[in-house]
């Protein structure tokens, strides 16, 4: 079962400086929303905020119509995938994909048949033994993917994850990343700057700008009915 997102009025202050300013969302189970705008408009921060690494100074959220505000972040059954892999360079790539469940207090038994389904997901079975460095590029961001997956949360978040790779590695992990969720039907929260990932990626875009929400709707919609110019400068559209 797929989770719901809700947004009431959800607004973020650094100390003094305002960055959200009242957002309104509903995002249906098993969505692929994709947050677009530009840089500093306040994507990263909206995705801390719902996965609980950043407070949410006010408004509300809810996952499956249940409070989350409150919910420590290990509670909230939500996975990130950063653009930065993040990976430990010292361990194995089993390790890796592995260490967190070890952490969690998951016995070895257990944790096995975890690793080896996210690694035959994303087709790095044979890599199991390696270090990081001798990935590429591509084959460490399968496995920064692969520490969500086996962690089986309810929602994945996803902040730029290919911005550090090349066009031609990001068009082909935008086709796996879709495949991983036509595969596992969970909801996936997807921040880009990138017109273009928004656009073959999303069932709906968001387009946020200064820490408000311009315009939502599926990428057609946008392109076609776009609400102001801002939408139509940054999705494309003729108009
Ligand atoms: P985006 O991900 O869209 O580039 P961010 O969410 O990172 O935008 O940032 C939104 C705004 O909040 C920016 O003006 C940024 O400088 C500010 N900001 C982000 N993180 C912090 C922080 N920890 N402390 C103070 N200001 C921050
Ligand atoms: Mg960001």
């Amino acid at each position: 079962m797929a989770t719901s997102v809700v947004l009431q009025k959800v607004e973020k202050r650094y100390g003094s400086l305002d960055v959200i300013h009242g957002i309104d969302l509903t995002i249906d189970p098993g969505e692929f929303v994709v947050f677009v705008g530009p840089s500093g408009c306040g994507k990263s921060t909206l995705l801390r905020m719902i996965a609980g690494l950043e407070e949410i100074t006010g408004g509300g959220l809810l996952l499956d119509n249940e409070r989350m505000n409150e919910v420590a972040p290990a509670k909230r059954g939500i996975a990130m995938v950063f653009q930065s892999y993040a990976l430990y360079p010292h361990m194995s790539v089993y390790k890796n994909l592995a260490f967190g469940l070890e952490t969690a207090g998951y016995k070895k038994a257990d944790i096995q048949p975890k690793v080896k389904r996210a690694a035959e997901i994303l087709q790095i079975e044979k890599l199991l033994e390696r270090k990081p460095k001798a990935l590429s590029g591509g084959q460490r961001q399968r496995v920064a993917i692969g520490r969500a997956i086996v962690r089986e949360p309810r929602i994945f978040l996803f902040d730029e994850p290919l911005s550090n790779l090349d066009a031609e590695l990001r068009v082909q992990m935008r086709v796996e990343i879709s495949r991983l969720h036509r595969q596992l039907g969970n909801t996936m929260i997807y921040v880009t700057h990138d017109q273009v990932e928004a656009m073959t990626m999303a069932d709906k875009i968001v387009v946020l700008n200064s820490g408000r929400i311009e315009q939502v709707g599926a990428p057609l919609d946008l392109y076609n009915n776009p609400a102001n110019r801002f939408v139509a400068g940054f999705i494309g559209s003729p108009k």
